[in-house]
């Protein structure tokens, strides 16, 4: 594992394409939990977020933000895919999922991700360690995300202004 110049994460190719296989995943997978987000923004559920829980290169479940609509302060994406893969995958530990989400999780979404044991995508920017399991870093990684507002992410940001146009108008 290599950090590049830009500070984001390069895992050693394995044979030729390799990295560019890694890419194309993660882009694929994030670009769902962005469509997810754009969903519960136009249905009105919550706020502008998405998540999905892969397991096996398939998607267990595609959530987005349901504070709204269930009027629930704490139905963010990620807490509410982690408790619809659960009840999904009949179980309380997700070690062999991994998830994708819109947006950094925010603090409680993390407590969330440690205590369901799910893997987190793509790995947080600035990072030297390789592939993060956040039960092992939460406190450095949460520093990290929070300066993380950069590359694929900024579709997620997109969602955002959608969500605030929609607001106001
Ligand atoms: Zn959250």
């Amino acid at each position: 594992v290599v950090e590049t110049r830009d500070g984001t994460i390069a895992v050693a190719s394995a044979f030729p394409g390799h990295q560019e296989a890694v890419q194309d995943r993660d882009h694929k997978f994030l670009s769902k939990a962005v469509e997810e987000a754009y969903k519960g923004v136009d249905c009105g559920h919550g706020g502008p977020f998405g998540a999905v829980v892969v397991r096996n290169d398939e998607v267990i479940v595609g959530c987005h933000n349901m504070v709204l609509n269930n009027t629930d302060p704490t139905a963010h994406a990620e807490v509410t895919a982690i408790r619809e893969a659960c009840k999904k995958l009949g179980k309380i530990e997700l070690s062999d999922c991994e998830m994708y989400a819109s947006c950094e999780p925010c603090p409680m979404c993390f407590g969330a991700v440690h205590l369901s044991r799910i893997k987190v995508h793509p790995l947080p920017y600035h990072s030297s360690s390789g592939t993060i399991w956040f039960i092992e870093s939460l406190i450095n990684n949460l520093v990290e995300c929070c300066n993380a507002e950069a590359g694929v992410r900024s579709q997620g940001g997109s969602c955002y202004c959608h969500w605030i146009r929609r607001l106001h108008c």
